[in-house]
């Protein structure tokens, strides 16, 4: 495929906002895209150049794409950046420049994705001395044969700045837009959807059918997309073979699984009645991770879906020695533990070891136990499907002596009594609180389904559970606060439906004076000049950040709000926390599995409840 034919397409993209017409636009691209390239044009929409786990960093600063622009179109270093200064926007600085070429190039050939493609990834890949000008090198020449809408995006993907606004539920959107013809002819599809239209009455059903038809497609694809975190590969299947395509994809150690997720409740008395006889498990409070085995060659993977591997040595060596499999994909929560005093360290402790840096010397100091709780494969077969307690024996099984890996504290019980008698122990032990498990539940990647419930020590506090909200901006610092060029954080919610953040919270207290430090450093990386693509916010920041970075945030209730648009419908009021405070970044936490709308929208209705009494 053209590249050209590409960059058309993430302008048109990029000019629309109605995520309907962004899935139609996609539906058309998908369509015209060869199997062979469509890996790599999602991978692009991705913002990336290969599946995230895989870790390839395309990343190049802006002085070396500045670089890069210069000598290509002839215009001085300086020029370029003061261009950069008015514009904002180095993609649009290539776009004009390159327009009005100072210099005509001497070879310049029609650019294909496949050779865009190349260059970067030997821009991702190259390391050492003179990279660097190697780096500019191949980024100017992409942009010697390059349109200026061409240019505009070469530019843009190293920097790590897309801004299509165009999340993974989109992509899969378009996918099932382009499979129903496929899906209408499937018989056993239709069948399904008939049979659950029957109540209906017949002049709805035929526009009915058509809309379920196109999300029991969606379905599947997310579901394959849960189990191997690769929507490049997966596409390449779909394209090559059709729904069929997707029997191919299966479960592999190396490739991540999307994490399940817990729900919550703010009593044992309601888990009780929602689960009956469950599973009653300590909660934690390290980072999760995700063990796959293949062979003696381990992955550890974050719950993100990162390659931490090389973070911990410690565990990858434990799960060889330990591990009764030849393969075998398990998951747990791995805290730092005292030695010297038998205790667990909290939390600010444990996340030290998340470093590329000093690792073998932190493993020493800070080793790790990891608390295993679920098995997911095991040589060859899938245990996804079992119910709980199945694979709760077999991960008894898997996992042999050792002190690195060990299970997680369990007990069974229908007794609301005993679960808040095992709810204050952990709690008094310095643990976050419980986790109830669903005997019966197979494992659900990537989904809240009460199949988990946690009830949490903060709980205690006005709010049943503390938030995970993204930073969608910040707001300079006033008084005391200007040195730090950070006062307070605009955070959102996530909506799942629409693939948006939504504003929920303006943040100004529960930061150290270097955390607010550490914030602006990292917060200013992902700086942006206009409203991101994927923010819907009515309160305007001082910056705009791309919407990236995690915080997890108590407050002490969730009220209505004129200012927020979290869960707010056409002319009514949204959501927003009262007196909110950050209890800390989470890392461990992709913007995508920050809290929902929806799980907001829950809670406020629990809380009225519980005040009415109701
Ligand atoms: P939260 O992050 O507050 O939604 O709680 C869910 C998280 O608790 C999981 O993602 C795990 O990282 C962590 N966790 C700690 N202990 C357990 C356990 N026994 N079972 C499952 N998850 C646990």
């Amino acid at each position: 495929m053209h590249f050209k034919v590409l960059a058309e397409f993430f302008g048109k993209i990029e000019k629309v906002s109605s995520r309907l017409k962004m899935t139609d636009l996609l539906a058309e691209l998908f369509e015209k895209a060869d199997s062979d390239g469509i890996a790599k044009v999602i991978y692009l929409f991705q913002g990336q150049l290969a599946p995230a786990f895989e870790q390839v960093e395309i990343g190049m600063g802006e002085k070396f794409v500045e670089e890069a622009i210069a000598k290509a179109s002839g215009y001085t270093r300086e020029e370029v950046h003061k261009a950069y200064k008015e514009k904002g926007d180095l993609g649009l600085v290539a776009e004009q420049l390159l327009g009005k070429k100072k210099q005509k190039s001497l070879f310049s050939a029609e650019l294909s994705v496949e050779k865009v493609f190349r260059n970067l990834m030997k821009i991702a890949t190259s390391e050492g001395q003179g990279s660097q000008q190697l780096k500019i090198k191949l980024l100017a020449e992409l942009l010697n044969s390059a349109s200026p809408i061409e240019a505009r995006y070469i530019v843009r993907i190293p920097l790590g700045k897309m801004r299509l606004g165009i999340g993974d539920p989109t992509i899969m959107d378009a996918f099932a837009l382009n499979l129903l013809p496929e899906a209408k002819k499937g018989k056993k599809l239709v069948k399904e959807v008939k049979a659950e239209l029957k109540e209906k009455k017949p002049e709805k059903r035929k526009e009915e059918e058509e809309r379920k038809l196109r999300a029991k497609v969606r379905e599947m694809i997310e579901g394959k997309y849960n189990v191997h975190s690769d929507l490049g590969s997966i596409a390449e299947k779909l394209k090559k073979h059709g729904l069929d395509g997707l029997k191919n994809v299966e479960i592999r150690p190396g490739v991540p699984i999307r994490p399940t997720l817990a729900e919550r409740l703010p009593t044992a008395r309601e888990i009780v009645e929602k689960l009956g006889k469950c599973a009653v498990e300590a909660k934690y409070d390290g980072f999760r991770l995700a063990v796959h085995k293949d062979g003696s060659r381990v992955s550890i993977f974050s719950r993100r879906q990162e390659n931490v591997t090389e973070m911990f040595p410690e565990v990858a060596e434990a799960v060889r020695k330990q591990v009764k499999a030849e393969k075998a994909i398990f998951e747990g929560e791995a805290l730092a533990f005292n030695e010297e005093t038998g205790e667990y360290y909290p939390f600010q402790v444990t996340i030290q070891r998340k470093r590329k840096y000093d690792v073998g010397k932190m493993a020493k100091e800070f080793p790790l136990t990891l608390f295993c709780f679920d098995v997911l494969y095991e040589d060859g077969k899938n245990l996804m499907q079992l119910p709980f307690k199945e694979r709760r024996e077999k991960l008894e099984k898997l996992i042999g002596k050792g002190k690195t890996i060990v299970l997680t504290d369990s007990i069974i019980t229908d007794d609301p009594k005993k679960i808040e008698k095992y709810f204050d122990e952990s709690v008094e032990k310095g643990l976050e609180g419980i986790i109830a498990k669903d005997l019966e539940a197979p494992y659900i990647a990537g989904a809240r389904k009460f199949a988990w419930i946690k009830l949490k020590r903060s709980y205690r506090s006005e709010l049943s559970d503390t938030i995970d909200t993204v930073v969608i901006g910040y707001f300079k610092g006033r008084g005391q606060r200007t040195k730090f060029g950070l006062g307070a954080l605009l955070t959102a919610v996530y909506d799942e439906k629409e693939d948006r953040f939504k504003s929920i919270a303006k943040i100004g207290t529960g930061m150290s004076e270097q955390q607010l430090a550490d914030l602006h450093k990292m917060l200013s990386k992902s700086k942006q000049k206009k409203k991101p693509a994927r923010v819907d916010s009515e309160l305007e920041p001082d910056s705009w950040v791309e919407p990236r970075h995690v915080i997890e945030v108590n407050a002490d209730e969730i009220t209505k709000s004129p200012m927020h648009t979290a869960a707010r419908e056409k002319g009514k009021e949204g959501l927003a926390l009262r007196f909110p405070r950050m209890v800390k970044i989470r890392q461990d936490k992709k913007p995508e599995q920050a809290t929902t709308v929806k799980e907001v929208a829950a809670m406020f209705k629990r809380q009225k409840h519980v005040k009415t009494g109701e």
